[in-house]
């Protein structure tokens, strides 16, 4: 079962070129988690030292996983995912132990890069509904606080967290020397989605597709659902049992995939 709360991929396959738009969040990525890796020698000599933990936080299915993928490809370090939610609500009891062992099992992999996935899980502040602010949960939060304020920032471990609700995170979690870096992942503007598209479509076989048409169409949609929406119409094409996308298709894709989103049970924002 520990498999499924911690998850190891040894050195991703995403490259930024995968990525559409984030070049801003990209570069203060790297530097803060690639590149005290790759040049550790450049933050000696210049005598500052890197970032300790970097969160990120955004609307779900923007791009912060792929930007961490992508960062531990660059690095050629392993990735170890972890899911502050699974650690609460599947691992009742065991939390503390787990972030224990996240950081040993981190520290015999390095180089590595940790991803903390839906922080907030753990780390929220303390709420009414009884959860959040259980004992069990403190202490899980409380040995995550320990094994952070006991990490040498300069090794060859980066931690690297990702939340959707950075308003509801418990202020000790982002003190110096903890998660002291926040970097915003924001729902992609016209200029990403039309780069977000590119990269959907690139395998696709088009046919009168205007991408340019669709983009208007697709204001406030995320990564995950421009990518929905490429599968949608494509699935659609075959259905057809005709061998290319047709712009109809794109459309008709778009309006399910909005719908969809609507009458999601728990669309978090
Ligand atoms: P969550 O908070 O739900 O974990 P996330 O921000 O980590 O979401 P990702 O897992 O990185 O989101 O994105 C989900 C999928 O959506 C990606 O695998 C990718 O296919 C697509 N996607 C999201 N953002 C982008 C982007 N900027 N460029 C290209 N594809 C994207």
């Amino acid at each position: 079962a520990r498999v499924r709360v911690m998850e190891l991929e040894a050195v991703p396959d995403i490259t930024f070129e995968q990525i559409g738009g984030l070049k801003e969040e990209i570069e203060e990525v790297r530097e803060a988690v690639e590149y005290p890796l790759t040049r550790p020698e450049v933050f000696e000599d210049v005598g500052v030292e890197p970032p300790k933990g970097i969160l990120l936080y955004g609307p779900p299915g923007t791009g912060k996983t792929l930007i961490a993928k992508a960062v531990a490809h660059n690095a050629e370090a392993e990735f170890i995912r972890m899911s502050g939610s699974e650690l609460v609500h599947k691992f009742i009891g065991e939390g503390a132990q787990l972030v224990r062992e996240l950081f040993t099992f981190a520290r015999e992999h390095a180089p590595s890069i940790v991803f903390i996935d839906e922080i907030d899980a753990v780390a929220s502040m303390r709420t009414n509904d009884g959860t959040s602010g259980s004992a069990e949960v403190q202490r899980t939060l409380m040995q995550l606080l320990a094994e952070m304020d006991g990490f040498d920032n300069r090794g060859n471990v980066r931690i690297m967290a990702a939340t959707n609700r950075v308003d509801m995170l418990d202020p000790a979690i982002l003190r110096p020397g903890r998660f002291d870096r926040i970097i915003e992942i924001p729902v992609p503007d016209v200029d990403s989605r039309r780069e977000i598209f590119k990269i959907h479509t690139a395998r696709m076989n088009l046919s009168g597709v205007s991408l340019e048409g669709l983009l208007p169409l697709t204001e406030g949609m995320t990564g995950a659902e421009i990518q929905a929406i490429c599968r949608e119409a494509g699935m659609r094409a075959v259905r057809r049992n005709v061998r290319k996308v047709e712009h109809a298709d794109f459309l008709e894709a778009i309006e399910k995939v909005g719908h969809a989103e609507k009458n999601a049970p728990d669309s978090r924002m």
